[in-house]
Protein backbone atom coordinates (compact mmCIF):
# COMPACT_ATOMS: atom_id res chain seq x y z
CA UNK A 1 0.00 0.00 0.00
CA UNK A 2 1.34 3.14 -0.80
CA UNK A 3 1.38 5.87 2.13
CA UNK A 4 -0.85 8.15 -0.15
CA UNK A 5 -3.71 5.44 -0.27
CA UNK A 6 -6.32 5.97 2.17
CA UNK A 7 -8.51 2.92 3.18
CA UNK A 8 -11.20 4.53 1.98
CA UNK A 9 -9.89 4.74 -1.61
CA UNK A 10 -9.24 1.18 -1.47
CA UNK A 11 -12.75 0.50 -1.06
CA UNK A 12 -13.83 2.49 -3.86
CA UNK A 13 -11.06 1.62 -6.14
CA UNK A 14 -12.31 -1.23 -9.15
CA UNK A 15 -11.47 -4.52 -8.84
CA UNK A 16 -11.13 -7.06 -11.77
CA UNK A 17 -11.24 -11.08 -12.35
CA UNK A 18 -7.57 -11.54 -14.10
CA UNK A 19 -7.22 -15.03 -15.44
CA UNK A 20 -3.95 -16.15 -14.45
CA UNK A 21 -2.92 -17.53 -18.28
CA UNK A 22 -3.21 -13.73 -19.27
CA UNK A 23 -1.93 -11.86 -16.15
CA UNK A 24 1.72 -13.99 -16.90
CA UNK A 25 1.73 -12.73 -20.50
CA UNK A 26 3.05 -9.91 -18.62
CA UNK A 27 5.78 -11.21 -16.70
CA UNK A 28 7.30 -13.01 -19.86
CA UNK A 29 9.33 -11.08 -20.58
CA UNK A 30 11.84 -8.50 -18.00
CA UNK A 31 12.25 -4.69 -18.55
CA UNK A 32 14.54 -5.32 -21.33
CA UNK A 33 14.40 -7.09 -24.56
CA UNK A 34 16.29 -10.30 -24.07
CA UNK A 35 16.92 -13.95 -24.95
CA UNK A 36 17.90 -14.86 -21.33
CA UNK A 37 15.15 -17.32 -19.44
CA UNK A 38 12.75 -15.75 -16.91
CA UNK A 39 12.55 -17.42 -13.99
CA UNK A 40 8.30 -16.80 -12.92
CA UNK A 41 7.49 -18.31 -8.99
CA UNK A 42 3.85 -18.17 -8.25
CA UNK A 43 3.37 -17.97 -5.23
CA UNK A 44 -0.15 -18.75 -3.74
CA UNK A 45 -1.36 -19.50 -0.09
CA UNK A 46 -1.91 -16.27 0.08
CA UNK A 47 -6.07 -16.54 -0.23
CA UNK A 48 -7.16 -14.33 -3.32
CA UNK A 49 -3.82 -12.74 -2.98
CA UNK A 50 -1.04 -13.99 -5.96
CA UNK A 51 2.41 -12.94 -5.45
CA UNK A 52 4.73 -13.30 -8.64
CA UNK A 53 8.19 -13.03 -8.22
CA UNK A 54 10.19 -12.85 -11.32
CA UNK A 55 13.85 -13.29 -11.80
CA UNK A 56 15.92 -12.87 -15.10
CA UNK A 57 18.49 -15.05 -15.81
CA UNK A 58 20.38 -12.56 -18.55
CA UNK A 59 20.71 -9.53 -16.92
CA UNK A 60 19.99 -10.51 -13.58
CA UNK A 61 16.53 -7.90 -13.70
CA UNK A 62 13.73 -9.07 -10.39
CA UNK A 63 10.86 -8.15 -8.73
CA UNK A 64 7.77 -8.97 -6.55
CA UNK A 65 4.27 -8.32 -7.38
CA UNK A 66 1.88 -8.77 -5.47
CA UNK A 67 -1.77 -8.50 -6.87
CA UNK A 68 -3.14 -6.83 -3.61
CA UNK A 69 -2.06 -4.06 -1.64
CA UNK A 70 -0.41 -4.88 1.73
CA UNK A 71 -0.41 -3.68 5.00
CA UNK A 72 2.77 -6.02 6.95
CA UNK A 73 1.68 -9.38 5.62
CA UNK A 74 -1.75 -9.04 5.68
CA UNK A 75 -3.21 -8.60 1.64
CA UNK A 76 -6.05 -6.43 2.20
CA UNK A 77 -8.26 -7.57 -0.18
CA UNK A 78 -9.01 -11.03 1.55
CA UNK A 79 -9.28 -8.64 4.48
CA UNK A 80 -11.93 -6.97 2.41
CA UNK A 81 -13.44 -9.90 1.50
CA UNK A 82 -13.70 -11.23 4.41
CA UNK A 83 -16.06 -7.93 5.38
CA UNK A 84 -18.07 -7.51 2.61
CA UNK A 85 -19.21 -10.96 3.26
CA UNK A 86 -20.05 -10.13 6.60
CA UNK A 87 -21.62 -6.67 5.95
CA UNK A 88 -24.04 -7.75 2.43
CA UNK A 89 -25.35 -10.53 5.05
CA UNK A 90 -24.03 -13.21 2.59
CA UNK A 91 -23.50 -17.26 3.53
CA UNK A 92 -19.83 -17.49 4.20
CA UNK A 93 -20.11 -21.11 2.95
CA UNK A 94 -22.00 -19.93 -0.06
CA UNK A 95 -19.50 -17.38 -1.20
CA UNK A 96 -16.58 -20.14 -0.57
CA UNK A 97 -18.84 -22.49 -3.14
CA UNK A 98 -19.14 -20.02 -5.68
CA UNK A 99 -15.84 -19.05 -5.55
CA UNK A 100 -14.65 -23.17 -6.03
CA UNK A 101 -16.84 -23.47 -8.74
CA UNK A 102 -15.66 -20.70 -10.65
CA UNK A 103 -11.92 -21.07 -9.83
CA UNK A 104 -11.35 -17.79 -8.55
CA UNK A 105 -8.95 -18.17 -5.63
CA UNK A 106 -9.99 -17.27 -2.07
CA UNK A 107 -9.13 -17.73 1.44
CA UNK A 108 -10.64 -20.88 3.32
CA UNK A 109 -12.81 -21.40 6.65
ZN1 LIG B 1 16.45 -9.44 -18.38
Amino acid sequence: MKETDKPCDLVTESKYIVFEGELMQLFATCCEPTTGIIDQRVNTGWGSMLRIIQDCDNCHYTRTWNSQPMKGNLPLGNLMMSATIVYSGSKVSQVLRLAHIFGLKMFSR
